[in-house]
């Protein structure tokens, strides 16, 4: 893909931030020495990643009318849209887990506010979200409702005056344990209909468990989420009440557009370890490199990669994004993507793949996140077939 030059320059900017401010945090990340937090933070404001947060504060001021691309002319929306996709990237390749943690905060989160919330909501959840001065969870899956998070959802709330009064709990949240602002999703008593509540900390009888020990994605802090007799002001319902479940399945899309291009970041960086290992990894008085068998592997690599290359630039390049059923078909294909060349990488450099120095071990165990969250690859393999099949 030939880059513009604005492009070569956001792409360097955050290629060298990452690998400069990131990559050297990235043990005590991972090792749960330092929290992630702080550092989102302070990559925020080094990066002027907080536009929309400024633009939310001036349209409550009776300025600009919106936060994000609306309004703008259609290069600039392109070059913003490049812009979000790259800096998945880069942080990706350098570490997923940080990726997961701030997508979740500032995307899933903070964005679903930006969207759907009343400017009020915008304004006192939104900002500090999208500024990094507050942690964001979004809380769909329960213990018994996990691919069937809506059919079994037992999360429930029940009107009382001027507030709701919710019980029940979620798990395998990211970003529970620090968590201070909770997207969560919940079953109304009156009408069985599910709607979106935004709970901060402070309410009474919200408590989080302890972080999980998890495969990968470790300086992602992940854990349940209960709720006892929680009171939430009515004024919290996000966006004021709607009971449109479009915008879930829209914010679903979102999650797997993300996880895409993570899965395509992940195969990206660990092809480039492995094809630079192999021209150096000398056995049998040669370069391993030499030997068909290994360079079959990475032909077999680079066709995944170059494939991934052109789904997630040609997505992110469209205004409209993806439709429910390519964002699946892009997610399970790329998620794939990810686990495969990360696993194709660690046999190419063998011993040392399986060495945490190395990192292809830790992007493969991040990478087998993709393949279960935002949905498993069978509920993917549903949806398309559900899509394919209606047409
Ligand atoms: C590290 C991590 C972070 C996460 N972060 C979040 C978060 O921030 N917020 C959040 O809400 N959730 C989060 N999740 C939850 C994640 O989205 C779920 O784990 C996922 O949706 C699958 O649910 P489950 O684990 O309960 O699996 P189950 O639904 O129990 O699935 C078990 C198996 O059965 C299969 N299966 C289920 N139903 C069908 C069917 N109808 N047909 C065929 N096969 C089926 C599945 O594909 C899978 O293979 C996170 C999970 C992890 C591991």
């Amino acid at each position: 893909m030939e880059l513009t030059e604005s492009q070569v320059a956001i792409r360097d900017l955050y290629r060298n931030y990452m690998t400069n401010e990131l990559e050297p945090r990235t043990p005590a990340f991972e090792s749960c020495e330092e929290s992630v937090f702080p550092f989102m933070k302070k990559m925020i404001k080094d990066l002027g990643l907080d536009m929309a947060a400024d633009a939310i504060l001036k349209k409550g001021r009776g300025g600009e009318k919106s936060e994000k691309s609306e309004g703008l002319d259609d290069e600039t929306a392109a070059l913003m849209r490049y812009a979000e996709t790259q800096l998945i990237i880069e942080i990706s390749r350098i570490n997923p887990g940080f990726q997961q943690s701030f997508g979740v905060s500032v995307g899933l989160c903070g964005g679903n506010i930006v969207i759907r919330g009343t400017q009020e909501q915008k304004e006192k959840y939104a900002v500090p979200l999208l500024r990094g001065e507050k942690v964001g969870c979004w809380c769909l899956t329960e213990p018994g409702a996990g691919s069937d998070a809506f059919g079994s959802m037992k999360t429930s709330v029940k009107r009382d005056g001027d507030f709701y009064v919710m019980n029940g709990s979620k798990t395998f949240i990211t970003n529970g344990p620090d968590g201070e602002i909770f997207l969560v999703y919940a079953r109304n008593e009156e009408d069985a209909s599910i709607q979106a509540f935004i709970v901060e900390r402070e309410f009474e009888g919200l408590s989080t468990g302890k972080p999980f020990k998890k495969m990968g994605m470790r300086c992602s802090p992940t854990s349940e989420v209960f709720f006892d007799n929680v009171r939430i002001p009515v004024s919290n319902i996000l966006g004021g009440g709607n009971k449109d479940r479009n915008h879930v399945r829209k914010s679903l899309s979102r999650e797997r557009m993300g996880i895409s291009i993570m899965g395509y970041a992940i195969a990206d960086r660990c092809f480039e370890i492995a094809r630079d290992y192999a021209k150096e990894r000398e056995q049998g008085g040669q370069p391993i490199a030499n030997y068909q068998l290994i360079q079959e592997r990475l032909a077999r690599m680079y066709i995944d990669v170059s494939n991934a290359r052109r789904i997630v630039y040609g997505s992110s390049a469209s205004a409209e994004g993806l439709s429910a059923l390519d964002a699946s078909a892009a997610k399970l294909f790329l998620a794939e993507v990810g686990t495969r060349v990360a696993t194709q990488a660690i046999h190419i450099l063998a011993g040392y793949g399986y060495m945490e120095e190395y990192k292809v071990e830790r992007l493969m165990r991040d990478a087998m996140l993709l393949e279960l969250g935002g949905g498993t690859t069978e509920i993917q393999i549903l949806t398309i077939a559900r899509h394919i099949l209606a047409e």
